[in-house]
């Protein structure tokens, strides 16, 4: 017998145990927050589909999960809005070989978003408990390639560096110099830069000489950096 693709489809999704929870809201939210917007990305778009959102938030929130905006995830911080986690993964454009920072692990719905699309992730959080739920999570979902370190991430984590995408998931005003340090020659940052008013979603890269450069790509509301 010859599977097709949308078989393997059938044969995947009915072997995760929380693929199928949810399934309608999880494409619609592809659907109607996403693609209708300028997630175009088929890789991306990919990913948003193998992640069950709903496993990272508290239960009484499942029926929000795939809403259009963030939700609380306790201690004052939040799980970014779909879109958000969407346009930044975008923009870091991660490959299947890349190592990976992220800074601010939250419940770990970024971490597994970036664990699909790359090798090997790195995420450093501040919050002894945030930190055990995103392990939490992410094990429950079986993802093993990333390892969540409780830090301030502004530091880094200069022993795993470069890393060829580093993506910070809290605004602060001035981007920390050892992260673009650690950032690999062909590689991109994407940080919300500002106060705490307004913030810019900047992309900075790092050219072969060493160069830094930057480029605003849109406006953004995130928690900070502290
Ligand atoms: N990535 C999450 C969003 C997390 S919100 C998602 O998938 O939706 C931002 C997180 O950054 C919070 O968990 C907060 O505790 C953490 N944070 C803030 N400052 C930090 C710092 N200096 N180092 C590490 N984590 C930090």
């Amino acid at each position: 017998m010859i599977l097709n693709i949308a078989d393997y489809w059938v044969v995947l999704l009915s072997i995760e145990p929380f693929l199928h929870e949810w399934s309608r809201p999880r494409q619609k939210m592809i659907q109607e927050q996403l693609k209708a917007r300028d997630i175009t990305s088929e890789k991306v778009l990919k990913a948003f589909s193998l992640v069950p959102r709903h496993v990272f938030v508290d239960d009484t929130l499942a029926a929000k999960a795939y809403s259009d905006g963030p939700l609380p995830i306790g201690f004052g911080q939040t799980i970014s809005q779909p879109y958000m986690v969407a346009l930044m993964t975008q923009i870091l454009d991660p490959e299947p070989n890349d190592r990976i920072l992220e800074i601010g692990s939250g419940c770990g719905y970024q971490s597994a978003i970036l664990a699909k699309l790359s090798a090997e992730v790195y995420s450093i959080e501040r919050l002894k408990a945030l930190r055990d739920k995103s392990l939490e999570n992410l094990a429950k979902i079986g993802i093993s390639n990333v390892t969540v370190r409780l830090a301030d991430g502004r530091l880094g984590w200069p022993e795993k560096a470069p890393f060829k995408g580093i993506l910070v998931a809290a605004y602060t005003e001035r981007i920390p110099v050892p992260l673009t340090d650690q950032l690999a020659v062909g590689g991109r940052l994407v940080i919300p830069v500002g106060p705490e008013t307004f913030q810019e979603l900047v992309l900075v890269t790092k050219d072969a000489s060493g160069q830094i450069h930057r480029q605003v790509i849109s406006g953004c509301r995130f928690v900070p950096l502290v």
